[in-house]
């Protein structure tokens, strides 16, 4: 296979650190140039505690760019760095493979133009776990026959919103794929605020918060005598490497944007 040569972007982070230790097991991904502002002048396998890659962090992407021959920069910052980090790539002619949200209709949009006119491929990948991306498929294509849904998602106490980015994609993919079901007893009364969970087109989504756990979603279909459950758990940061490989090979063969990981799988 032919050979990518790849920055990373917040390669100190706990995501960064993961893609870095993908680099350091996969043959045909060259690590050429890292970011991380609290480990600059560091050598980045010295850092991440893998073999040494003979390659230092420095804190500015543009910097980096500057000194070395990239074709991919996969980026797991923030989403307002993720939104400059995106610009400079592609003006530069570097295909960016990017983990980090916040991206408006609008941008995504503005972006797609930018692609095309410099002819070069982007990911924008809001999650990199393939498991998670055909849990939302399956539950797409089951909305249409059992249209009873509840989804339960559980995560880590530290997540900061509620409901979770993919409990809301999932909302709107079965929401598009089912007609509005109001679902339970007309009548029915919360008796503690909230107790039925969040709101979204006749449907409910309950969002879980406890130590121990990553990231983990159920989406239940109940029809009459029958239940479907649609299960997909994310055990640790590994789980999004499968989606983040198969993204930066990807990415070399587009000339264009694609946002979402399920537009590059064969679904
Ligand atoms: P993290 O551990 O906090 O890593 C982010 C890194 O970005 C930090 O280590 C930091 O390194 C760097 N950074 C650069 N500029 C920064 C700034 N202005 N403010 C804060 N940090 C800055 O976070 P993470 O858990 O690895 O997640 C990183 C991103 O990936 C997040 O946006 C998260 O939502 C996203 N994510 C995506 C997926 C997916 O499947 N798409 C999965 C998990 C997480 P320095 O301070 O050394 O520069």
């Amino acid at each position: 296979m032919m050979e990518i040569r790849i920055i990373v972007a917040g390669a100190s982070g706990k995501m960064g650190q993961e893609t870095i230790r993908l680099l350091s097991r996969t043959p045909h991904f060259r690590l050429v140039g890292a970011t991380s502002r609290k480990h600059a002048g560091k050598e980045v396998g010295n850092v991440v505690g893998t073999p040494s890659f003979g390659v230092h962090f420095k804190a500015d992407l543009a910097e980096v760019i500057d000194q070395v021959e990239a074709d991919v920069l996969v980026d797991f910052t923030t989403p307002e760095l993720g939104k400059r980090h995106i610009r400079l790539a592609l003006e530069s002619g570097i295909r960016p493979v990017m983990g980090t949200t916040g991206f408006t209709e609008q941008e995504i949009a503005e972006l797609s133009q930018l692609c095309k006119d410099k002819q070069l491929g982007a990911i924008i990948a809001p999650n990199f776990a393939i498991g998670a991306v055909l849990m939302m498929d399956f539950a797409k294509r089951a909305a249409r026959y059992l249209p009873h849904v509840e989804i339960i998602e559980s995560h880590h106490d530290q997540k900061l919103d509620a409901p979770s980015g993919t409990s809301m994609k999932t909302a709107e993919l079965i929401a598009n794929s089912r007609k509005e079901v109001r679902q339970g007893h007309p009548d029915e009364v919360e008796l503690r605020e909230g107790a039925r969970g969040a709101y979204y087109d006749g449907f409910r989504i309950h969002s879980i918060r406890l130590p121990g756990m990553v990231a983990h979603q159920e989406v239940l279909f109940g029809g009459t005598g029958q239940l479907l459950t649609i299960r997909h758990d994310s055990y640790n940061r590994e789980s999004f490497m499968p989606g983040v490989q198969l993204a930066t090979e990807k990415v070399m063969e587009l000339s264009g944007l694609v946002y979402g990981l399920e537009n590059i799988l064969q679904l």
